[in-house]
């Protein structure tokens, strides 16, 4: 399992769509993203910001625009559908119902001209890696969800795919089953060593399954990076925003410093990401509301609205001049922060961190 190789390579792919009222979408603008072999790749963003559309360039059931799509160094732009060694597992499990599980997952590897020797093992070790030992005399209709988005997996692992995309393929299941079924994608991933390319708009879901994400906004990739890197160091607003909480808030760069919304100026040491920007730039900053200092003192700048027990967890909404923060402190301590009082606060060194727009 190396992750020094590319397993698939995009490059600067785009793609357009005519809307029905005469306009039109960017689907995808100048994409261009690495896949590591035997990575587990999440492409993370809100509905519509195009991670269907690439998946589906990918496989072939698209064509971009323009740009390159390669896979293990082989431009595969002109190969069709059925001969790109590239399989997706669908939101909606796309069963045939009058076939059993185990004809399911062989319907396409017949297709493919496999004799029956060769399937019928195929089809136990599928059925055996989702866990569906001993179901494949069942129909898909004698099934539940989850089991059925098993089938779904099984089909498109049975066929040793070079790249599994995989498109939003729990959003189905409740969330409990989504849970359970996450981490048995991971230990899936990680015993195949295939490479997994899964698309979801849920956050948690990504942070939870990706060595590498990438973050996408609006048809173009804002970031990429692995899970805790891009949190601790979002590059955009929008990142920042997206992934986890964040307070945001308008920013100018000083001499001595960084002006920051109404919470006034905050020494260059706390900045984090300002690399070269001269005083009078005017921007962004974003800080996690669980790396705030606060302390409670009757002239504090801060002065808290509301509190609210989540869990372990207090979330503070407090009003700093103009604008309004959320800070995360725990609920064990002994004299958590009151709706009214006042509080003083200060900022770990490089936790306030300088974001583009
Ligand atoms: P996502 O999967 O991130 O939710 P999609 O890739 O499905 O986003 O869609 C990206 C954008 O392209 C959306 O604005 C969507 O409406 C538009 N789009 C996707 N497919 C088509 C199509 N066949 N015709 C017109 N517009 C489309
Ligand atoms: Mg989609």
């Amino acid at each position: 399992m190396s992750h020094e190789t590319s397993a698939l390579t995009i490059n600067r792919v785009s793609k357009q769509f005519s809307t029905p009222e005469g306009g039109v979408v960017r689907a995808l603008d100048n994409v261009s993203l690495e896949v590591a072999e035997g990575s587990f790749t999440v492409l993370l963003g809100p509905s519509g910001c195009g991670k269907t559309t690439l998946l589906r360039c990918i496989a072939g059931l698209e064509a971009a625009d323009s740009g390159e799509i390669s896979l293990r160094g082989q431009r595969i732009d002109d190969v069709p559908v059925w001969k790109r060694r590239v399989n997706t597992v669908f939101q909606s499990y796309a069963l045939f119902p009058h076939l059993t599980v185990a004809q399911n997952i062989a319907f396409g590897l017949q297709m493919d001209g496999l004799s029956k020797t060769q399937i019928a093992p195929r089809v136990e070790e599928a059925l055996a890696m989702v866990r569906l030992d001993g179901l494949g005399g069942r129909r898909p209709s004698q099934l539940s969800g989850g089991q059925q988005q098993r089938v779904a997996l099984a089909r498109a692992l049975a066929k040793e795919p070079e790249v599994l995309l995989l498109d939003e393929p729990l959003s189905a299941l409740d969330l409990k089953l989504r849970r359970g079924m996450q981490s048995e994608l991971k230990r899936l991933q990680r015993e195949t060593s295939l490479t997994f390319v899964l698309v979801t708009h849920d956050q948690e879901e990504a942070m939870a399954m990706a060595d590498t994400v990438a973050v996408f906004d609006a048809g173009r990739i804002a970031q990429v990076g692995e899970p805790r890197d891009v949190y601790l160091r979002p590059r955009t607003r929008f990142v920042a925003d997206f992934i986890g909480e964040a307070n945001v808030l308008p920013a100018e760069v000083m001499d001595a410093g960084v002006r920051v919304g109404s919470i006034g100026d905050v020494g260059l040491d706390v900045i984090s990401g300002i690399d070269g920007q001269p005083p009078g730039t005017r921007g962004h900053v974003a800080f996690r509301p669980e790396n705030i200092n606060w302390e409670r003192t009757p002239n504090g700048d801060a002065h808290v609205l509301d509190v609210t027990f989540v869990g372990g967890d207090l979330h503070i909404v407090a009003e700093v001049g103009e604008d309004t923060i959320t800070i995360r402190a725990s609920s064990h301590h002994e004299e958590p922060p009151r709706t009214g009082d006042h509080l003083d606060l200060s900022f770990p060194a490089g936790s306030v961190r300088w974001v583009e727009d």
